[in-house]
């Protein structure tokens, strides 16, 4: 039998991703191991052959959690028969070779989907270092019934596989993550997880499919669960929402009184301008764009827009039209999230720096993107640089280039305040929020 020790912290760090990763080994393999849950005070480690530490880098905040946990470990064990394994959506924006270096402890990190390396890892059926996953199929499962109740946020999935598209900006389309799960496997899931009073249900799909999450409404209105909540990433613009959402809209208020049960639905904008979502192969229209606004304030679907700024390569007119439109939409804009650019050695416009004039300064350091000091400071996969301006026409720094464009954020950070508004009525904790015993 193997013992897997995964750190758990009421309050920030709690690791959900594990959770799944083990309910995946629960159900696509014969491994038998127990879950044992650790803190900081490292009370319950055992460090003997054949147990295991999987951690999971989601946040920056989580590295220096990670350090202080080895640390902890050498402080309490001379030698460590203990394997660590580090994985995390954040790893592949790390020096993992780096951390390595300064962690020895570390037997093995997984970048990318870590489902099947896993089983391969505690069977011992490959080595130990670094194991990064390009492809590969992820076959279908659910959260175990075991770890419901350590949980935060309840994740589902409809069509994982990896988002279609290719921005330019983004590394997102590299990865390959889910296969696809059915509505019932989905709905079998939320039936299940009402039961322990999960009432909450993040759903993350690069691309949703609009037409499965109505169809799972559908289920969920006959099964009168009324009190259910979706917050939901991967929305996207280039789909008609006022004929998928308008009938299951019309029903779900009949029944209800209320509006759709959507918390919350993200939709990546990133910027209005044909000419330079074109430049991005970013495959939607301004028009798009404008209908989707029109449905969800119509509807009444509470929506998160995401908006890029400071992306290179955006021309003087697309820059003012961009402007002109957050300005004249301000008032309509449920709420929306500003995100600045950072260039990743991941995305096409690192591999076309001339292409879209820019000059790299260097490559950040972690302690550059947090305001707590790591123990080691390692470098990530993202780079200082500057970018030429049409307007200037001169290269400007990012500290330039945020001030360029204070000009619009004015307009964002009225929504992004008024959002902060909206949800402090929301209990704090996710926990508290997807699992609620009063309904
Ligand atoms: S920005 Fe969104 S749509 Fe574009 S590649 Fe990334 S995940 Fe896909």
């Amino acid at each position: 039998m193997k013992r897997i020790f995964v750190y758990r912290d009421e309050i920030f760090h709690n690791q959900d991703p594990i959770f799944y990763i083990l309910s995946y080994i629960k159900q696509h393999s014969n491994i038998k191991f127990t879950t044992e849950l650790f803190d900081l005070s490292l009370s319950n480690i055992i460090n003997v052959e054949n147990s295991y530490l999987f951690f999971s880098i989601r946040t920056i905040n989580e590295y220096i959690l990670f350090e202080d946990i080895i640390y902890y470990l050498r402080q309490k064990f001379k030698t460590l028969n203990l394997k660590i394994v580090l994985g995390g959506v954040t790893i592949r924006f790390l020096d993992y070779k780096q951390i390595l270096e300064y962690y020895p402890e570390v037997s093995h990190i997984v970048v990318g989907s870590g489902e099947e390396i896993t089983i391969k890892i505690l069977s011992e059926d490959v080595s130990e270092g670094v194991h990064e996953i390009t492809k590969g199929i992820i076959k279908n499962y659910t959260l175990d019934l075991e770890y419901y109740d350590y949980i935060d946020t309840p994740l589902l999935y409809f069509d994982n596989n990896r988002c279609i598209n290719s921005c330019k900006f983004c590394e997102r389309y590299n990865i390959i993550l889910h296969k696809r799960n059915s509505v019932e496997q989905i709905f079998n899931e939320i039936e299940k997880m009402y039961i322990k009073k999960y009432r909450v249900f993040y759903i993350f799909d690069n691309i949703l499919n609009q037409r499965k999450f109505v169809r799972l409404l559908e289920y969920c209105l006959r099964a009168k669960m009324y009190n259910v909540r979706f917050i939901i990433t991967g929305g996207y613009c280039g789909i008609d929402y006022e004929k998928i959402y308008k009938p299951i809209a019309k029903e779900w208020k009949k029944a209800t009184r209320n509006d759709m049960p959507i918390h919350t639905i993200a939709v990546g904008l990133e910027i209005y301008s044909q000419d330079a979502l074109n430049l991005y192969g970013k495959k939607i229209t301004t028009e798009q764009i404008d209908n989707t606004l029109k449905v969800f304030n119509e509807l009444n679907i509470n929506y998160l827009f995401y908006i890029l700024h400071g992306l290179p390569g955006v021309s003087e007119k697309s820059f003012f039209e961009h402007k002109r439109w957050i300005e004249e939409n301000s008032k309509n804009i449920n709420s929306v999230k500003v995100n600045y650019f950072q260039l990743s050695s991941l995305t096409y416009i690192y591999k076309h720096l001339d292409q879209f004039k820019i000059r790299l300064l260097g490559k950040k350091k972690i302690s550059e993107m947090m305001n707590k000091k790591p123990r080691n400071d390692i470098d990530t996969e993202f780079y200082y640089y500057e970018l030429f301006d049409e307007e200037s026409n001169k290269y400007l720094t990012m500290d330039e280039l945020i001030k360029k464009y204070d000009q619009i954020n004015y307009y964002c950070h009225l929504k992004e305040k008024k959002r902060g508004q909206s949800f402090k009525k929301m209990p704090f904790k996710w926990k508290r929020l997807c699992k609620s015993s009063k309904s």
